[in-house]
């Protein structure tokens, strides 16, 4: 039982006089020279040499009183105590009996323990600071969320005393409470905090100083002496929080694979605590003179815990870890799987079997976050692996000290909160009973009288509280006229008979937030000091108690004069909530072209979910003027998410930032005006996609915030869920009545996301009219990041790092940034390359990062050698996040060191290329520079050319002279035909030497933004968000939907024979769906969930008109090719109809029964069955397009009809008895079969072949 781990109490005040004979046995042995090893386990190796320059070695003292000469040599004695120990055990370690004074060192240190123990037991704060019962650190782990509150407090006390250290106490809890609030389970992290936590103990010593104007050795305050220290000590635990907060958020895969250099660099923290730890330690007891001996022996014992912790730290990992871990292990190891897209994405796709559902809270499963489509994955993954932790930890600050803002902010506001209720009662430290940790009277009140104890059921509770206040109403009615004070105001009385039997569930729901079905006074205590400032109790209970069941009213009879309330406030956010969304729906056509990918991402990520939500809530309509008497809490309520939305600029990237913003409790108190808040401002966003090309990651992160929203709301269920099942509730329902619903659909979303549901399911429209909305929205206060284009022009910060000015002196010479060319059988082969080298952490190393013209981030790793001649030789690596060819250089320097050239290659051995890289040299100036082959041909005469190219190029280019602008103009669009050739794989020689001189005369930020907006161009192919059914991949171009298949989702093709023509069988079929099926061909993008109900709806419809329209044109060319063989007169009509589109639609709306020959919109030639038949245009546009036609053009655009419109198939219905068509239909389903198989089997090949790469790896 006496571990040593126990010795962390060593950091508790000095003890007073009863223990002092203890302290005096322990420096007696602490005398005898021998080593206090602790553990057999601990290394001997380190360890002990550490704690040697720990200790200041020589400490000049001031002339002063007896009491500083006293101080010295009790200091004086200690050093040599401790240095005894240090050389004692120095000469014992190379020794064979090392072992025995091991065991030796056990027993001295287990009475060391004791020492400590008795010293920590008679501590004066022991009564504020009870929680510190650490075993080992593991259990000192797992209790550390229990023991932070009190040390917190205790802290703010000697802060009174002591206000120097507000800034580190104030530092400390925030970022505890960011911790607390990540809901995360990361073991590293909670050691991480749990010396953090030891290093703040050290501080409560101060605690003894109760003079802080006392003047030590040295002449110094208390003050003067730690004040810098503890400042530096904020900065530390602010820095940890910002580390712990990057670490926290990267995902499991990289948490693995970076594991061992994300573990050095959260491992500095530790260190820099247990310095701290020390540094307090010591200047304490350099004030205080007194127990100097006291703190050696102290801080000795800390440097084994060291060990153990590092120990701890290294094996702290979850299931899920190992089992990612040995899972990379299999594939080669973390460096192999880096460089294996096969096998990260293959990673990406395990879901660890290890069970973390633990019963404890915050150790359940994680709700899965993931707002990004799976093929994005792979590409920010590996940016992800290829960012350090410096540079990932240096990119969250921002955010971080957004979130410390935040926190702040709440905490002030706590202090404010504390005290405004008037009435409230104060909680006094001597308590008589439970009850009185009650602020609020009444119910103070009623706890005591009815002598509950910590907690109490629900149900009992609600009736107490009826009892309590109908009591009060009679003592009212009684003191009519008397002058009898009773609790309720006259203001109130129309609250009190909400506080009844049928309300139960409602009031208990409000105070019960855990939903256990008990009330704690902790609950208690939350919610009445959560209401608005001017609201009494009974006010407050009205608003929760009011309306939140639907069935209530009819059995009470509501008066709906009193039915608003948390219902009522929901319905309205939830309403906007719908409107928003359906605008966002209905400006989809109207997006700009580059853009629409990312307006589609967005709402696949966030419809689905919302609308689940939005559609299972039970809406309560009142009168407007109802509202009123609730109004102003919810303006409040309103304002103050915005605030915190404000504050995070509307970017929500974990779920600490989330509980930040809407406070504490329950996510479905402020779900409906959060996600109101939040979609506002990306309808606004969504406006500026009309009219500018906005930055790919706009969106993107408005999505994944509403994505943590969603996360909260899956934690909230789970969280009831379990609730439920423990309470021996059925779930289901459960989720039909708890919060009017809310979470009903998404308990089980199965049915109401099913094709059969979406079939019938009309969404609310809304029309999406530009005028009607507000018209001075400010960009620049919505965008998060530039736009797209004008994000190509960032300069890159170059800015010297510390690992810079520590490099030695060769390295120090090619640090900065380069500009320069590469060239190979052509010059160049790329456009300018461009990035700053910093010098790596071991000083003899250097490293770059930085984003090729192309769009792939790309690191360089190099050293150097020194040549016998002394020239200096550099070699450097390139490597590239995504599948390019790695690249070997090997350079020299030019005597200025201006110059880096030498050769490279695509293997370390043979590099037969060369390269030029320039320092100081702009690109604009770079790229007058004649290549290297005139130079060897003439250089004067090359340099000369490259000088007045330079200098002419500047001119007008300061000029913004015409001819330059068109030259550049000119090279954008050469460029831009260049890399539409290449994506098609149509690149030809002259277009390669094309490029190479483009690559030459473009900097590199102009090659840049060719590429991306070449990318941007191509953007607006549409993708379909849907596989098809026949050969498993993405669809691309036209997408087929048989809508005559009756299924769980929709039967989707690809537009190619192979794919069409497939039959298809399918688990949630009954019949085998056949290509004589009809189909719907889309050729824009679907939102499944939204649209798809809307669009078969249609194409029955569609379908049916299509239908009759062609069977009475058959009858019709029948019938008068029976009476009238001419068929002249049929063409003349055919005219008809191929005119303006408003004349055809005026001849389909009148009586003129002789138009009824049909047409294909395109080529005019008459239709029949098989076709096609718009269900976009009206009716009465009746536009079919023949079966070439589309086929050849990829869609048809004449007049209104769009190629994007979507085409029903119009074919004959397939006779049972037809044998013909029976054989051809056969035929085909054979075809299909046989396409089927080959897709089937190319998979299967593949699949053959990553295994084998795996095998052999
Ligand atoms: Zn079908
Ligand atoms: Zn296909
Ligand atoms: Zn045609
Ligand atoms: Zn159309």
């Amino acid at each position: 039982m006496p571990s040593f781990f126990n010795k962390h109490k060593d950091t508790s005040p000095p003890m007073p006089a009863p223990a002092v004979q203890a302290v005096q046995e322990a420096e007696t042995l602490m005398n005898m020279p021998i080593p206090q090893v602790n553990s057999p386990d601990v290394s001997p190796a380190d360890s002990d040499q550490e704690s040697v320059p720990s200790i200041p070695p020589v400490i000049a003292f001031t002339e002063g009183s007896d009491y500083d000469l006293d101080a010295a040599k009790k200091l004086g004695s200690a050093f040599r105590t401790v240095a005894n120990a240090q050389t004692g055990f120095q000469a014992y370690k190379g020794t064979t009996s090392f072992g025995i004074v091991n065991k030796t060192g056990d027993m001295l240190s287990a009475i060391n323990t004791n020492v400590t123990n008795a010293q920590s037991m008679s501590s004066p704060l022991k009564s504020a600071y009870e929680s510190e019962a650490m075993k080992t650190i593991r259990s000192g782990v797992n209790a550390l969320v229990d023991s932070l509150p009190g040390l917190i407090k205790a802290l703010d006390e000697v802060a009174k005393l002591h206000p120097f250290i507000g800034i580190a106490v104030g530092a400390f809890r925030v970022v505890v409470e960011l911790d607390l609030k990540r809901r995360d389970n990361d073991k590293k992290i909670a050691l991480l905090f749990l010396e953090m936590k030891d290093m703040m103990e050290a501080l409560l010593q101060l605690d003894n100083i109760k003079d802080r104007d006392a003047v030590g050795p040295g002449g110094m305050t208390i003050e003067a002496r730690m004040q810098n220290l503890v400042k530096q000590t904020a900065d530390d635990i602010t820095a940890c929080g910002n580390a712990c907060d990057t670490y926290a958020k990267k995902r499991l895969i990289v948490k693995v694979i970076k594991g061992s250099v994300w573990e050095s660099t959260l491992k500095t923290y530790i260190d820099i605590f247990a310095k701290r730890r020390k540094d307090f330690t010591f200047a304490l007891a350099i004030h205080t003179g007194a127990g100097v001996d006291d703190a050696n022996r102290k801080l000795d014992t800390l440097d084994h815990k060291m060990d153990a912790i590092m120990e701890f730290f290294a094996k702290a990992i979850s299931p899920e870890q190992q089992e990612m871990a040995a899972l990379v292990q299999r594939k080669g190891g973390p460096t192999a799987v880096m460089g294996n897209p096969e096998a990260l994405s293959e990673l990406l796709k395990f879901k660890p079997t290890a069970v973390t559902t633990a019963t404890k809270r915050g150790e359940r499963e994680a709700p899965q976050h993931s707002s990004h489509p799976a093929e994005n994955d792979l590409e920010s993954l590996r940016v992800e692996l290829f960012e350090s932790p410096a540079v990932a930890i240096r990119n969250n600050l921002e955010v971080f000290e957004r979130k410390l803002k935040m926190q702040q902010r709440e905490f002030a506001e706590e202090m404010l909160g504390l005290v405004h209720h008037e009435g409230d009662r104060v909680i006094d430290a001597v308590t008589s009973g439970p009850h009185d940790k009650i602020i609020d009277p009444d119910i103070h009140e009623i706890w005591k009288e009815m002598r509950w104890r910590g907690h109490v059921k629900a149900r009992h509770f609600v009736l107490a509280l009826r009892d309590y206040y109908r009591q009060q109403i009679d003592v009212k009615k009684r003191a009519r006229g008397e002058n009898l004070i009773t609790s309720i105001h006259d203001d109130d009385e129309w609250a009190l008979e909400w506080i009844n039997i049928n309300r139960l569930q409602a009031i208990a729901e409000a105070f019960d937030d855990d939903a256990s079905g008990f009330i704690t006074i902790a609950e208690v205590n939350q919610f009445t000091s959560s209401r608005p400032k001017d609201w009494s109790l009974l006010h407050w209970l009205a608003y929760w108690a009011i309306g939140w069941s639907a069935e209530l009213e009819s059995t009470v009879g509501v008066d709906s004069h009193y039915f608003p309330g948390w219902q009522m406030t929901a319905t309205y956010y939830r309403d906007k909530v719908v409107e928003l969304l359906a605008k966002m729906f209905a400006m989809r056509p109207k997006i700009h072209n580059a853009n629409t990918e990312a307006v589609q991402k967005y709402l696949l990520t966030v419809y689905r979910r919302a609308t689940t939500l939005t559609s299972s809530f039970i809406c309560t309509y009142q009168d407007d003027s109802l509202k009123a008497r609730f109004q102003s809490y919810v303006d409040a309520e309103e304002q103050r998410l915005r605030e915190g939305l404000e504050t995070v600029r509307y970017d929500i990237d974990a779920m600490d930032t989330l509980t930040l913003i809407t406070g504490p409790g329950r996510i479905e108190k402020s779900l409906f005006p959060l996600l109101y808040l939040l979609l506002k401002r990306d309808f606004e966003i969504f406006r500026l996609c009309q009219k500018m090309i906005i930055h790919k990651d706009e969106l993107w992160d408005a999505a994944d915030t509403i994505v943590w929203v969603f996360d909260a709301v899956v934690y909230r269920h789970n969280d009831l869920e379990a609730l439920f099942k423990q309470q021996r509730l059925d779930p289901v329902q459960q989720f039909k009545a708890y919060a009017s619903e809310l979470f009903d659909y998404w308990h089980d979303d199965a049915k109401f996301l099913s094709l059969e549901n979406l079939r019938e399911l009309e969404w609310t429209e809304f029309e999406y009219v530009e005028e009607n909305e507000e018209q001075n929205v400010d960009s620049k206060t919505i965008l998060n990041y530039p736009s797209a284009v004008h994000n190509l022009y960032n300069i890159p910060d170059d800015i010297v790092s510390d690992s810079d000015a520590l490099a030695d002196n060769d390295v120090k010479s090619i640090l900065g940034r380069w500009y320069g060319l590469i060239g190979a059988e052509r010059w160049p082969i790329t456009a300018i390359v461009s990035f700053c080298f910093h010098a790596s952490a071991d000083t003899n190393t250097y490293e770059a990062s930085d984003v090729a013209a192309h769009g792939t981030g790309y690191t360089i790793h190099g050293d150097y050698t020194k040549k016998d001649d002394g020239t200096i030789e550099y070699n450097f690596s390139r490597t590239y996040i995504a599948r390019l060819r790695k690249t070997y250089f090997t350079g020299t320097l030019d005597e200025d060191g201006e110059k880096l050239s030498g050769s490279w290659g695509y293997s370390e051995t043979e590099k037969p290329y060369r390269f030029i890289f320039w320092k100081n040299v702009s690109p604009e100036i770079l790229i007058a520079r004649p290549p290297p082959s005139e130079f060897e041909e003439n250089k004067t005469k090359a340099l000369w050319k490259y000088a007045l190219t330079a200098a002419h190029n500047e001119v007008r280019r300061k000029m913004f002279s015409w001819s330059y602008l068109k030259e550049r103009r000119a090279i954008r669009k050469e460029y831009l035909e260049l890399l539409e050739n290449e994506s098609n794989n149509l690149t030809t020689l002259a277009d390669l030497d094309r490029f190479a001189v483009l690559d030459r005369t473009a900097t590199c930020e102009d090659v840049r933004c060719f590429y991306v907006l070449s990318d941007y161009q191509r953007r607006s192919v549409p993708t379909h968000l849907a596989n098809c059914d026949t050969c498993g991949e993405r669809i691309h171009g036209a997408r087929m939907i048989c809508i005559q298949c009756r299924a769980k989702d929709t039967l989707d093709f690809c537009d190619k024979p192979a794919c069409r023509e497939a039959n298809k069988t399918r688990e949630d079929i009954t019949q085998t769906h056949v290509p004589t099926h009809t189909f719907v061909k889309v050729r824009t993008v679907l939102n499944q969930t939204r649209d798809i109900g809307k669009l078969l709806r249609m194409s029955d419809a569609g379908l049916e008109r299509a239908r009759k329209l062609l069977d009475s044109s058959a009858e019709a060319e029948a019938g008068s090719a029976a009476s009238d063989n001419d068929g002249t007169e049929l063409k003349t009509e055919t005219k008809k109809v191929e005119g303006p589109r408003e004349e055809a639609d005026a001849a389909g709306t009148g009586a003129d029964v002789k138009v009824t020959a049909l047409t294909c919109v395109s080529c005019s030639s008459l239709v029949s069955y098989p076709c096609w038949y718009c269900i976009d245009c009206s009716a009465d546009a009746r536009v079919f397009v023949c079966v070439d036609c589309d086929e050849k053009n990829g869609g048809v655009t004449v007049g209104d009809h769009l190629d994007t419109h979507s085409l029903v198939s119009c074919k004959l219905k397939v006779a049972e008895d037809d044998t013909e068509k029976n054989t051809e239909q056969r035929l085909s389903s054979v075809e299909g079969k046989l396409a089927a198989l080959t897709a089937q089997m190319e998979r299967i090949e593949k699949l053959l072949e990553s295994l084998a790469v795996s095998r052999s790896s």
